[in-house]
């Protein structure tokens, strides 16, 4: 056996049957998964995987926002190689996101245990409150109150679009720990995720290597302007909400044709009074804005605003911007990145670099520790839809890839050794696993702020 057991393998069915055993948990037509953070649903999806990580004889910790993480071996406290992800879901959530990451950690951790190599350093499976963000904003909520981001006080603070505070949901599920947040950082973190998008697919791929995360801005835009009869009120004395909110809706995807590289949605919209024959008073909607480059995304959010400002003008009503989210672009750490691709490479998996569209956990977590990600295809491109796919052989593949990583990552010593492990440009030293730089200075970047127009 090599120094770092590069010939072990995950078990491809065990990962499967837990994949589908979870998504019985708020079981949605289509084979999908319903569990919104916080909720029922979500309280018995983690009450499923703690007592999986249980089973394993995992230390189960959690903490104020109730993330949670089960570490082997059980009596180490110093900083563990973590990996892990999500287990919420969107309403109409597939079996794969987030809970592959999660899943397939334990997973990584259960062959682990099972071969008796020996690790220098713990190694660690979490998965983190929150994370897509359709009850409560921010996404990414846990792993930001993890990585010091946002304070726990104001996270628990966070109202959800049906009402309820997230502190006592959390009370509510039985989920409010005693690890302190921000959490001492890990030795270093890898996030499996599926890709929900098309591009491994159609290039045939298995793994994406990610080399960082596009910038994410979102915004509520509330429109308020005066409710008329619809029949009785002239064309050009209408104070119409729901007129300017269609044309930011439009002017959102205007903009987009005009910025290369720029994604933006308009997701959520109602009117009020919301009738047939009355003119909206009230407008609220919500704007999604993606780019790789900050400044960029800067750009997008002041023309967008000019616009809007314009809009209102026109139509003489009121505009009141507020700012639901706001997180920078992040790169990963090279030395994570270029293991990800070497690990694929000797496990002859096709492979290719890429930046991620959607958010996720390890961005939180590149804040506070070496951090990188590891792709496989999604069928179609579809997420968030129940008719979310990743074949079982991708699966494995990723998870393999999952598994050689945190074993090189917890045995850095044994790794150096392992020639076969190194790239022959590489200096035998092994990775150089430095913390980022600036975290500091990151640190409340990514903290929700109001803004009054
Ligand atoms: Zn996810």
């Amino acid at each position: 056996m090599s120094a770092v057991a590069t010939e072990l393998r995950i078990n491809g069915d065990r990962l499967a049957r837990r994949l589908a055993d979870l998504a019985e948990i708020g079981p949605i037509e289509g084979g999908g998964s319903a569990r919104l953070a916080l909720t029922d649903a979500d309280r018995d999806g983690r009450n499923l995987v703690v007592s999986w990580m249980e089973d394993l004889d995992l230390r189960v910790d959690v903490d104020g926002i109730g993330n949670v993480v089960g570490t082997w071996p059980a009596d180490r406290f110093d900083p563990p190689v973590l990996t892990g992800s999500h287990i919420d879901t969107v309403a109409t959530g597939g079996r794969f996101d987030g809970n592959l990451g999660v899943l397939a950690g334990l997973e990584v951790l259960e062959t682990i245990i099972e071969s008796g190599v020996q690790i220098e350093h713990p190694v660690a499976v979490g998965f983190f409150t929150n994370e897509e963000g359709s009850r409560f904003a921010p996404d990414m909520l846990g792993s930001l109150v993890f990585a010091g981001g946002l304070p726990l006080e104001e996270a628990l603070d966070t109202v959800a679009i049906d009402g309820a505070i997230l502190g006592d949901e959390l009370a509510h599920i039985g989920y409010v720990g005693g690890m302190p947040c921000p959490a001492r950082p890990p030795r270093a973190f890898v996030e499996l995720h599926i890709e929900q998008g098309p591009v491994l697919e159609s290039e045939g791929v298995t793994i994406g290597v990610v080399t960082g995360v596009q910038g994410i801005s979102w915004q509520e835009l509330t429109v308020t302007g005066q409710s008329n009869h619809a029949g009785t009120t002239p064309m050009g004395m209408r104070h119409d909400a729901g007129h300017v909110a269609a044309a930011i809706v439009v002017a959102v995807r205007r903009l987009t044709s005009e910025i290369p590289g720029l994604v933006g949605t308009v997701g959520r919209m109602d009117l009020h009074p919301d009738l047939v024959n009355v003119v909206a008073a009230r407008a609220r909607l919500t704007v999604d804005l993606r780019h790789p480059d900050d400044d960029t995304l800067a750009t997008a959010e002041a023309q967008l605003a000019n616009r809007v400002e314009e809009l209102a003008h026109a139509e003489g009503v009121s505009v009141v911007r507020r700012v639901l989210a706001r997180f920078e672009p992040v790169t990963f750490d090279p030395t994570v990145v270029d293991l990800v691709e070497d690990v694929a490479h000797r496990h002859g998996l096709a492979v290719r670099r890429m930046a991620s569209g959607a958010g996720h956990d390890a961005q939180m977590l590149a804040r506070v520790c070496p951090a990188g990600m590891i792709f496989v295809p999604s069928v179609g491109g579809i997420s968030h839809n129940p008719a979310e796919y990743t074949a079982p052989a991708d699966l494995t593949a990723g998870a393999d890839v999952l598994l050689q990583i945190l074993l090189h990552l917890a045995n850095p010593t044994a790794a150096a050794a392992d020639d076969a492990f190194l790239r022959k440009s590489r200096p035998a030293s092994g990775p150089d696993l430095r913390r980022n730089g600036g975290a500091g200075s990151e640190r409340d970047a990514g903290a929700p702020k109001e803004s009054g127009s």
